[in-house]
């Protein structure tokens, strides 16, 4: 039994027994039980008329409640109270410090439920956004930042995030990325980047300018070396150091053309133009360079005759380089297969090569610009190191992905895949050309 029920049933006991007493002297036993009865429970509701009031708030326990249940009852909730009290302090200060911290950020937080209505948001997103908390709480976050970067990229966030430009700044660009949490909430963070994007631009237009500015005297060079090394009265001793200059002005022109043709695609953020292309008939002109080669055979599969949308120069590039890599990794004893299919989200171009093959840790760096796995081969055959940097960021602008998977000593695959919003079907490109 509870501390303190004795106590409780003691008075009731007591009264019953007082009451039986007097109704056996008085008689009306009946009367004296009833009335005793009705007396412990006045007092039980008044203590209950007490307790509800303490325990709605509206007073406090009785200093000196009488000893025995009621007390104990007191003296639990006075403690519950007390508990209660003191986390809500912890709670407060620890909301104040979250408040603190959010307001003290200089990124801009701001949490979206699962229809993306803002929920909250700090004054960094004021500030950055221009949202007005009197006004835009509530509003969907796509009907406030309407880039269509921003929609396409918070209907499916991906991990990288997306970078517009401000809605408030003129010539300043924000990268946002949107985290799921909970029960189908997200938190936006929006982070100012508008330095790192000058100095981007900066970078790619020195690279750009740079290389424009070389390509004259590069073939003015290279224009009287042809002459020299043609002119039957070079000295004998000369043509071999002549023919090395030539060489080497040859690999600065396709250096010069490569950082041309990468700065070009990393400066436009814009998709490519969806003009019809006939994969499989640009397929069959890479493939029919290489009959009578020294290197490996180069090999074509058809096993679709479906068209992309895009920019033929781009795609030519994309194919020509990865089956120009694989022929140059590959000894000419091996095989260099390409494939043109369709798959059941778009359609694929794979290179599968038997060459050299390329270890696992060094994959996901050959994309970068320069990176070589042995930079003495790639130069010795002619690479300058910017073949699959273009590659990737002309798939990007065809919306497609470059996967690729080798093994050391036995070959590779590099398979580019694109959305099935970029194939057409041959027939339907051909009537409406
Ligand atoms: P490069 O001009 O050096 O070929 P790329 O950007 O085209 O520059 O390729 C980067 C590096 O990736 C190459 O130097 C090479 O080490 C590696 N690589 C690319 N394709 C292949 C392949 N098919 N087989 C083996 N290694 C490859």
């Amino acid at each position: 039994m509870p501390a303190g029920w004795g106590a409780l049933l003691g008075p009731l006991a007591l009264l019953a027994g007082v009451a039986l007493v007097v109704g056996w002297i008085l008689g009306g036993t009946g009367w004296w039980l009833s009335a005793a009865l009705a007396l412990y429970l006045a007092l039980t509701l008044r203590r209950l008329h007490v307790l509800d009031r303490v325990l709605s708030g509206i007073e406090r326990a009785p200093n000196r409640p009488e000893r025995g249940f009621w007390h104990t009852i007191f003296a639990r909730v006075e403690g519950l109270r007390a508990k209660s009290r003191s986390r809500k302090q912890k709670l407060h200060r620890l909301m104040r410090e979250v408040r603190e911290s959010t307001h003290a950020l200089t990124d801009a937080g701001i949490i979206l439920n699962a229809e993306r209505e803002i929920v909250w948001f700090n004054p960094a997103a004021t500030r950055l956004l221009g949202l007005d908390p009197a006004v835009d709480l509530g509003n969907r976050i796509e009907n406030l930042l309407r880039h269509p970067d921003f929609i396409s990229y918070v209907m499916k966030p991906g991990e990288t995030g997306v970078v517009i430009p401000s809605p408030v700044t003129h010539h300043a660009w924000l990268h946002v990325q949107v985290i799921p949490y909970g029960m189908n909430q997200k938190l936006a963070i929006v982070r100012d980047v508008t330095r790192e994007t000058r100095l981007e631009t900066t970078r790619r237009d020195f690279v750009a300018n740079a290389s424009h500015e070389l390509r004259s005297p590069v073939t003015v060079i290279s224009g009287y070396l042809e002459a020299l090394s043609e002119d039957d009265r070079l000295p004998e001793n000369w043509k071999a150091p002549i023919g090395e200059m030539q060489r080497q002005a040859e690999r600065m022109m396709q250096i010069l053309r490569d950082l041309i043709e990468l700065a070009r695609l990393e400066a436009s953020d814009e998709r490519a133009p969806r003009n019809p292309v006939d994969v499989p008939a640009l397929l069959e002109l890479i493939r029919r360079a290489y009959v009578g080669g020294k290197g490996p055979q180069v090999t074509l599969q058809l096993h679709t005759d479906v068209w992309l949308k895009g920019r033929e120069a781009e795609l030519h590039s994309i194919f020509q380089n990865l089956v120009e890599n694989a022929v140059r990794f590959t000894p000419a004893a091996g095989t260099v297969t390409m494939h043109w299919r369709e798959t059941g989200s778009g359609a694929e171009f794979e290179v599968i090569d038997t060459g050299i093959g390329i270890a696992e840790e060094q994959i996901p760096r050959i994309t970068e610009r320069f990176y070589r796995v042995d930079p003495g081969r790639s130069r010795a055959t002619g690479g300058t190191g910017l073949g699959l940097a273009i590659v990737k960021h002309a798939l990007q602008r065809h919306e497609g992905q470059l996967a690729i998977s080798s093994r050391e000593g036995e070959g590779s695959t590099f398979t580019c895949r694109f959305p099935v919003s970029r194939v057409t079907q041959r027939e339907s490109v051909a009537t409406s050309a």
